[in-house]
């Protein structure tokens, strides 16, 4: 074994501060073979007054880029507020 294989290895989900959860894991994300992946554990995070613009699923952005929230905790795509820390 060579440590842990992120592929297969659902990630540790870090304490959220009041305001913030997590919703649910999507199967995939977006629609384009580069960025469909989702690591098995990866969660939407969801944030109280705040609503992302699309699902998942159907999420446009595909530039990986994402935006750091929660005084960096945490790494969501801004088109779906994703988790990909
Ligand atoms: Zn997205």
């Amino acid at each position: 074994m060579l440590g842990n294989d992120p592929y297969t290895t659902p990630v540790d989900l870090p304490e959220l501060p009041a305001g913030a959860r997590w919703g649910r894991a999507p199967s995939h994300h977006g629609t384009t073979r580069a960025t469909s992946y989702v690591y098995p554990g990866r969660h939407v995070l969801v944030l109280d007054g705040e609503t992302w613009p699309h699902q998942p699923e159907t999420c446009p952005d595909d530039t990986g880029s994402g935006e750091w929230r929660l005084d960096g905790l945490v790494l969501v795509c801004t088109g779906c507020g994703l988790d990909c820390t």
